[in-house]
């Protein structure tokens, strides 16, 4: 006898609602099961040399969506949401970040056969954009069963080395208003920034100009 088949007994409970608990339970179930293929077998073999390659140099995350490596910074709400269905269904299949503070640095696209369909080709021109005009690295490999070392090192390297500068450099850069009390704009999204006051930590009180993507935008410029 199958499961779904209650069974004469089954029935016999649902009819005189002895068992609603039961009745409910599987009514309210939800579809849903894991995926047994979550990495193929070329994702997974290219993740296993790019593992030995990286070590602890940077936090590896499979299949990232796009969605949630970028914004859409459009102050229009239906360009918002033509932008936003976009990126929605796309993903990186991998993505580098930093170990220290998990901020990507690099996404890795595997091209597999279907990169040469003309639909594909133009799926890959628009996700190069985007990495390009948000100032993400992106590297791309030609999908196959086997990776060496060596070509990772070859278009990894540089990559790799350019982190550190760009983490240090980042963390030291403080934006002050040179504007002369005029409403800057934000430079990473180019609209106008709202004047903010710090509620805590060591610059309470003090005034700044805070991009109103926060927190998906975390730029400031510090009103001296
Ligand atoms: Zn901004």
């Amino acid at each position: 006898m199958s499961n779904n088949n209650p069974g004469c007994l089954g029935i016999f409970f649902k009819f005189i609602g002895k068992s609603p608990k039961e009745n409910v339970k599987e009514e309210t179930k939800l579809p849903y099961a894991m995926r047994d293929d979550f990495l193929s077998n070329a994702e997974l073999s290219f993740y296993k040399v790019l593992q030995q390659y990286i070590g602890n140099r940077a936090i590896i995350c499979p299949k990232v969506s796009l969605q949630d490596i970028f914004f859409v910074h459009a102050s229009n709400q239906s360009e918002r949401s033509t932008y936003n269905n976009k990126i929605s269904r796309k993903h990186v299949d991998f993505l580098l970040c930093s170990t220290d503070t998990v901020k990507p640095f690099c996404g890795i696209e595997l091209d597999d056969r279907s990169h040469q369909r003309a639909d594909r080709i133009e799926r890959d021109k628009f996700v190069e954009e985007v990495f390009e005009i948000a100032n993400l690295r992106l590297v791309r490999f030609q999908n196959k069963k086997a990776y060496s070392f060596a070509e990772l090192q070859e278009k990894l390297d540089s990559v790799l080395e350019d982190v550190d500068r760009i983490e240090s450099k980042h963390s030291q850069e403080v934006t002050t208003d040179s504007n002369n009390g005029s409403v800057p704009q934000c430079k990473k999204c180019g609209v106008p920034m709202v004047k903010r006051e710090a509620k805590k930590g060591d610059y309470k009180g003090q005034e700044f100009y805070g991009c109103p993507n926060f927190p998906k935008c975390r730029e400031v410029v510090y009103i001296s």
